[in-house]
């Protein structure tokens, strides 16, 4: 099998010893397996992300020592695509649309934070049919009916990474109690939701083993069910540590002090972030 992986970040913030540590990682693997390694930027999030940090990210890549192999991937360009696949999870019976507030829902449309927690949602507007979806609605998957679609059979994934070895076996009540009725589409701002356009660029980039932090691996779950439900195979999954600070905390984008564009300033080289995330 050949070996193609990718980072993806959100252009959202200025890249960090988080992300240099992801991006060498996956670089790596790749270059060692005499793979490919893609770039793409999941740039749904119309209001947080920016050309700006695009540019600075490539930038950082670059003079980290990374090539890619393939132009990079720019998810604001592939909205049609996303939306066939609502379209088709709709078709499927499996969505229903949600009037939350607009708070709740950019929360559940943007990738996970390092650090925040994912919160379940409460489900109230669970009952409601597709014919009474307003303009403003986001839709959710139906995660009961999402599990039910699977008719019995068991599905799972497969992870090789240290952290969480093995095949993992997706389980109806854990599904439902720790990820819940995720977005997956929003109609405003014609967009589907993190979640499914990264797994579903994952089968479009033709990735073989997917390289990414922890903090996604309760997630793979329903990335996985929800590639299934649209006919495609999943990758391979590698999480992998998260780079933490001296009191032990996840670093995130917000965590400015860690930019990658300040360590550069301060005169440190790439093979000091090398050690300094312990590759
Ligand atoms: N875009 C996500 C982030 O920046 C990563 C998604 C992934 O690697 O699957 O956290």
């Amino acid at each position: 099998m050949s070996f193609v992986t990718r980072f993806a970040p959100s252009p959202t913030g200025p890249l960090h010893l988080g992300h240099a540590y992801s991006a060498l990682l996956a670089h790596d693997m790749a270059r060692a397996a005499g793979g490919k390694f893609l770039l793409r930027f999941e740039d749904t999030d119309l209001e947080r992300s920016k050309p700006e940090y695009v540019d600075q990210i490539i930038d950082d890549l670059t003079w980290l020592g990374i090539t890619w192999d393939a132009p990079p991937l720019m998810q604001s360009d592939h909205f049609d695509d996303y939306n066939q696949s609502v379209e088709a999870l709709i078709a499927q019976g499996l969505t229903y649309p949600c009037r939350c507030s607009r708070k709740d829902i950019n929360a559940a449309l943007a990738a996970p934070q390092e650090g925040a927690p994912h919160t379940v949602y409460p489900q109230t507007c669970k009952n409601r049919s597709m014919s009474e979806r307003g303009a403003t609605d986001a839709l959710r998957l139906h995660m009961d009916r999402a599990m039910n679609a699977l008719g019995g059979q068991k599905l799972s994934f497969t992870e090789l990474g240290d952290l969480k070895k093995g095949v993992h076996v997706i389980d109806r009540d854990d599904i439902i109690q720790s990820v819940g009725d995720i977005v997956i589409g929003r109609k405003d701002i014609h967009t589907a939701a993190y979640f499914l356009a990264s797994a579903l660029d994952d089968i479009n980039q033709g990735i073989s083993h997917v390289v990414r932090g922890i903090d996604l691996f309760e997630f793979t779950q329903v990335q996985v069910l929800l590639l299934h439900l649209l006919g495609h195979k999943p990758p391979l999954y590698y999480h992998h540590k998260l780079i933490r600070d001296e009191n032990g905390k996840r670093l995130a984008k917000r965590d400015d002090a860690r930019a990658i564009s300040l360590y550069r300033s301060e005169g440190i080289s790439p093979n000091d972030i090398r050690s300094m995330t312990g590759l």
